[in-house]
């Protein structure tokens, strides 16, 4: 993979907490709260696991250990995202909103899953083509969206 083309494609997720666009990318270090988010995220990610969320390594190409494998899909760009929004609005109500500019990725779909059950909110990312409504351990695409 060639870094220096300036063309490349890069998959970015955007969240929008009170008018205020946020953008991310997978292993995201540049934004301000850097720190807080993977804190954040961390967090959640072992909440999580003990509610049973199972890490999906296996969709990680074969030529990285495991413990990179865990890094490179634990921040994807959706769920650094949902960790800033939970940051910005821990106690709120309404949908959390994430944009993709690409399909998520299956681990991604079923952390959401069980982040809605954990945060109690409605998760709505919409993706390369779908809206997917997380609410209750469940996404309103029912599992078809590849
Ligand atoms: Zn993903
Ligand atoms: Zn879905």
């Amino acid at each position: 993979m060639n870094k220096n083309n300036a063309k490349k494609f890069v998959a970015y997720s955007l969240v929008e907490v009170e008018s205020d666009v946020n953008k991310f990318v997978s292993e995201d270090r540049a934004h301000p709260a850097v720190e807080k988010i993977y804190d954040e995220l961390n967090i959640l990610i072992s909440i999580l696991q003990q509610i049973g969320y199972n890490p999906n390594t296996n969709i990680v190409l074969d030529n990285v250990g495991q413990e990179d494998k865990f890094k490179s899909i634990s921040y994807h760009s959706e769920k650094l995202a949902l960790a800033f929004a939970l940051i910005r609005k821990p106690n709120g109500i309404a949908p959390i909103r994430i944009i993709k500019n690409i399909h998520v990725c299956d681990d991604c779909h079923v952390f959401m899953k069980f982040a809605s059950v954990h945060i109690g909110r409605t998760i709505i990312l919409r993706d390369l083509n779908k809206f997917h409504h997380f609410s209750g351990g469940k996404c309103s695409c029912k599992d078809h969206w590849l």
